[in-house]
């Protein structure tokens, strides 16, 4: 079986090149458990300029992607049976750990629309299926939410982290945050591992550890405290 399949469309591409030697989401490319494929709208352009951007109509400031290089260039990738095309803009919905987990196991292919300038000539939007904004903040392109995705996703596909296990216990996969994690020495600077982690009694470890998951929960993001209660009470 072939990997997950992902096509980016960006005016950067090279941009993307750190991903294939980026730990264990490098090996997961040099192993095929995905693929990566830019496309720059930039080599789809028609006129002698190799244009991509234009002012926009009624006036404003900066400058829009036009719709005919991101058009042609999407056009030109090769589509899979199980396609998701995601836009990468401030205006989508947030990225959760729900959507990573649906994308990683639904899909044989993810293209990712990066924009620039001021944004999208808004006709682009009708290609996606999903928009998607890592966080109410504006950044310069869309590369860096793109990679943001690329690495939350191919990290959940089968065979990229040793231990899979793992990645049901963390923060997110679930309402509660994960539980602090000690390693040696036991003392540190006068910070001493707590006493539970050291006593080899699993039963302890184990009540200690979701006592800290719902505190720290609570601290830290009372909003998904509350629905972990609301959760509890359901069931
Ligand atoms: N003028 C646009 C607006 O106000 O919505 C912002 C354009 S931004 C400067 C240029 C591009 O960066 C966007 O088209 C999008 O692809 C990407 N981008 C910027 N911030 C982002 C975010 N928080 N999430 C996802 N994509 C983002």
């Amino acid at each position: 079986m072939s990997g997950l399949r992902l096509d980016v469309v960006s005016l950067v591409p090279e941009a993307f090149a750190p991903l294939l030697g980026l730990g264990v989401i490098g090996r997961a490319f040099a192993a095929g458990i995905a693929e990566l494929h830019t496309h720059n709208p930039r080599d789809h352009a028609t006129d002698r300029y190799r244009k991509v951007d234009d002012e926009p109509y009624g006036g404003g400031a900066g400058m829009v992607l036009k719709p005919e290089p991101v058009f042609a260039a999407f056009e030109a990738i090769p589509t899979c049976p199980r396609r998701r095309v995601l836009l990468m803009s401030p205006q989508g919905r947030p990225l959760r750990q729900a959507d990573l987990c649906r994308w990683a196991s639904t899909y044989d292919q993810l293209v990712l629309l990066c924009g620039h300038y001021e944004g999208f000539d808004e006709r682009i939007r009708s290609l996606a299926d999903e928009e998607v904004s890592i966080g109410d903040f504006v950044l310069t392109g869309g590369e860096l939410p793109a990679m943001t995705i690329i690495n939350g996703v191919v990290r959940l596909l089968p065979g990229t982290v040793g231990t899979p296990a793992s990645l049901d216990e963390e923060s997110h996969s679930q309402l509660l945050l994960e539980h602090p994690h000690y390693t040696r020495p036991a003392d540190f600077r006068g910070m001493a591992v707590p006493e539970v982690l050291r006593s080899g009694d699993h039963g302890a470890i184990a009540r200690w550890r979701a006592k800290q998951q719902q505190e720290r929960t609570r601290e830290r993001r009372p909003d998904l405290h509350a629905r972990w209660l609301e959760q509890q009470a359901q069931d």
